[in-house]
C-alpha cells in the first residue's frame, strides 16, 4: 500500500523526522487558509497523488508543473486552482495521467544540496538495505544507469539495526561534513519509521541541506508491507483507493489475490504457482494476459462469482481462461460459481474451462448442463491455444 506526502508527514512528524511545515488542502479555499496558517512568505505548492516526477510533470490543462513555488497565500490559491480537478501527466502516470484531488501547501526552504535517501526490504539478502546518493532530486533510475557508482548501499542487520558506524559510514561516504549529526539523526529516525511502521520502502528524493544548514526530508514515497497492515490500523486508514487501480479494489474486497495487466485475456485460477504458470503458456502461445488472479485454494462460490464480474468489468477483456486444479477445491463449486456468474453478469466472450482433480467430472457435467457457451479443455495447453484462437 502506498500513502500520500502529506501524510508520509504525519508519520515524520511522529518519529521526528525533520520536514516543512505543511497542510493539506482540497480546494482553492483551503489552500489559501493553509497558506495563511503557515504564516511564511515562502511557500510550495505541491500536488498529491501516488506518483513521482510531480514537479517535471505537465497537467492535461497545459499547465507545467506539479511542485510549484511561490511567494503569497493569493498565488497558493491561484496554483491550487491550476492543479486541483486536473489531471497531472509524469513519468511515472504513464499517458493517462493522475487526477489531482488534493494539493498540500508547505514552507519553502533555500536548498543547498540534494540528496537521495532510501530505505528498503533487499529480497536478495533478506535485510534491510540503506541506498544513498549524492544525486538527490534526480530520477534515481537514470543515476543507477549512467552514474552506478554514485549510488551507496549499506545493509543493516535486522536484528542488530543500524549501528552508529554504518551512519558515521554514511555520512562520510555523502561529505556530509558540518551536517553529518543533523543527518544521522534523521537517518535513525527514519530506520526507526520504517522498521516500527513495516514499510518494504521508505524514499525520500530529495533530502536537503538548506544555506542556513538545515537537514530536512523535502518528499516522500512510502510502500507498506501489506501483510503487515493488520498491525497498523492508523496507517490502513490512510489508504487512498482513489489512487488505486478499481480492479484490485474490488478483489481486495473479495480476498482474492488480483493484478491487474495490460494484456486482452483473462484467467481466474487458484493457487499462485499455476496462476503464475497460467499467464505463462498464454504468453507461450502468443497471446497476453489481462490479469493475474489467484482465487486460493479454498474459494466460495460468492469469491468466484466477484472475481467473474471484476474480470469482466475490465474493457480490455476479449476473452476468459479458467484454469483450476482441484485439491482442496471442489471442482463442482468453482463450476456452480462460473454459472451463477455468468449468468447475472451475461457471457459476451469466449471462455475455455480447464478443470483438473476433486469433484471434476461433476463439475464439468455441471458445465455442460448449464447451456452456457463454454468451451472445456483437457490440459493447460489445450485451454491456451483454445483461449488464444478464441480472442483473435
Ligand atoms: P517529485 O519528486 O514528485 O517531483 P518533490 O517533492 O521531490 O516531487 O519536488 C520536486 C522538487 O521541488 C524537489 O526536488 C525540490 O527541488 C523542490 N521542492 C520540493 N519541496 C520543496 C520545499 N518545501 N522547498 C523548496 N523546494 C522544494
Ligand atoms: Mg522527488
Amino acid at each position: 500500500m502506498n500513502i500520500h506526502e502529506y501524510q508520509a508527514k504525519e508519520l515524520f512528524d511522529r518519529f521526528q523526522v525533520p520536514s516543512p511545515k505543511g497542510k493539506v488542502a482540497a480546494t482553492a479555499k483551503e489552500a489559501y487558509d493553509a497558506a495563511k496558517w503557515l504564516g511564511v512568505k515562502h511557500l510550495v505548492v505541491k500536488a498529491q497523488v501516488h506518483a513521482g516526477g510531480r514537479g517535471k510533470g505537465t497537467f492535461k490543462n497545459g499547465f507545467k508543473g506539479g511542485v510549484h513555488l511561490v511567494e503569497s497565500a493569493e498565488s497558493a490559491r491561484d496554483v491550487a486552482t491550476q492543479m486541483l480537478g486536473e489531471v497531472l501527466v509524469t513519468k511515472q502516470t504513464g499517458d493517462d495521467g493522475r487526477l489531482v484531488r488534493k494539493v498540500m501547501i508547505a514552507e519553502s526552504v533555500t536548498i543547498s544540496r540534494e540528496l537521495y535517501l532510501a530505505i528498503l526490504m533487499d529480497r536478495e539478502t533478506s535485510q534491510p538495505v540503506i541506498v544513498v546518493s549524492t544525486e538527490g532530486g534526480m530520477d534515481i533510475e537514470e543515476v543507477a544507469e549512467k552514474t552506478p557508482e554514485k549510488i551507496l548501499r549499506e545493509y543493516i542487520h535486522p536484528l542488530a539495526g543500524l549501528q552508529a558506524y554504518q551512519v558515521r559510514k554514511i555520512c562520510h561516504n555523502l561529505d556530509m561534513g558540518t551536517n553529518a549529526r543533523q543527518f544521522g539523526r534523521l537517518l535513525h529516525s527514519l530506520y526507526k519509521l520504517f522498521i516500527d511502521c513495516d514499510c518494504s520502502m521508505v524514499e525520500i528524493n530529495p533530502v536537503v541541506v538548506t544555506t542556513d544548514d538545515h537537514v530536512y526530508a523535502l518528499d516522500a514515497k512510502f510502500n507498506f508491507d501489506d501483510n503487515a497492515l493488520y498491525r497498523h490500523p492508523e496507517i490502513s486508514a490512510m489508504r487512498d483507493t482513489d489512487e488505486e487501480d478499481p480492479r484490485e479494489v474490488a478483489a481486495a474486497a473479495h480476498d482474492l489475490n488480483y493484478i491487474g495487466l495490460d494484456g486482452n485475456i483473462a484467467c481466474l485460477v487458484n493457487g499462485a504457482g499455476l496462476a503464475m504458470a497460467t499467464m505463462d503458456i498464454i504468453k507461450h502461445f502468443g497471446g497476453d494476459p489481462a490479469n493475474f488472479l489467484d482465487v486460493g485454494g479454498g474459494a466460495s462460490k460468492e469469491q468466484v462469482t466477484a472475481a467473474f464480474k471484476i474480470i469482466l468489468g475490465d474493457p480490455n477483456v476479449k476473452g476468459i481462461l479458467i484454469n483450476i486444479f482441484g485439491g482442496i477445491m471442489d471442482c463442482n463449486i468453482i463450476a456452480e460459481g462460473v454459472i451463477a456468474a455468468a449468468k447475472e453478469t451475461g457471457l459476451p466472450i469466449p471462455l475455455v474451462v480447464r478443470l483438473e482433480g476433486n469433484n471434476v467430472e461433476l463439475g464439468k457435467a455441471t458445465l455442460a448442463a448449464s447451456g452456457l457457451n463454454i468451451v472445456s479443455a483437457d490440459d493447460m495447453s489445450d485451454a491456451a491455444r483454445k483461449i488464444v484462437a478464441a480472442v483473435q
